[in-house]
């Protein structure tokens, strides 16, 4: 299943990224997924639960953003999205575009983690002064 080796090398980069905060607890783990990447996300949250059970990331969040598929018109100079990811034509001019820009993403995005005095910390850098 392809999903469950991609939940396996997101285990493995987090896992080495939490590495390096002692007694952190990994909270939630944001990916970037483009439409053709052609993950089918129900099954990657399964084998996602499946992979963290019983290691240190067990119970952690994932969310999954996903990405349109964006491509590059020589024709018009521009980048633009388009509706399917069966066409890649340019919505502005309908010329075919093989130009790929955005779409076959998967990525970790930002990994949100808890030091063990229970201080949230986001990697955005974000920070409650309250
Ligand atoms: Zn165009």
């Amino acid at each position: 299943m392809h999903e469950l080796s991609i939940a396996a090398s997101i285990v493995e980069a987090v896992t080495e990224t939490a590495a390096a905060y002692a007694g952190a607890r990994v909270i939630a783990v944001r990916l970037r997924v483009g439409a053709l990447a052609a993950v089918v996300e129900d099954s990657l949250q399964f084998c996602w639960s499946v992979t963290t059970e019983g290691t240190p990331l067990a119970g952690a969040a994932l969310a999954v953003r996903k990405m349109p598929v964006v491509i590059h018109c020589a024709a018009c100079g521009v980048d633009a999205e388009v509706g399917g990811v069966q066409s890649f034509r340019c919505p502005l001019c309908g010329q075919p575009a093989a130009d790929l820009r955005q779409g076959r993403e998967l990525e970790i995005e930002s990994i949100e983690i808890e030091e063990p005095e229970g201080e949230a910390l986001v990697a955005s850098g974000e920070k409650d002064r309250r």
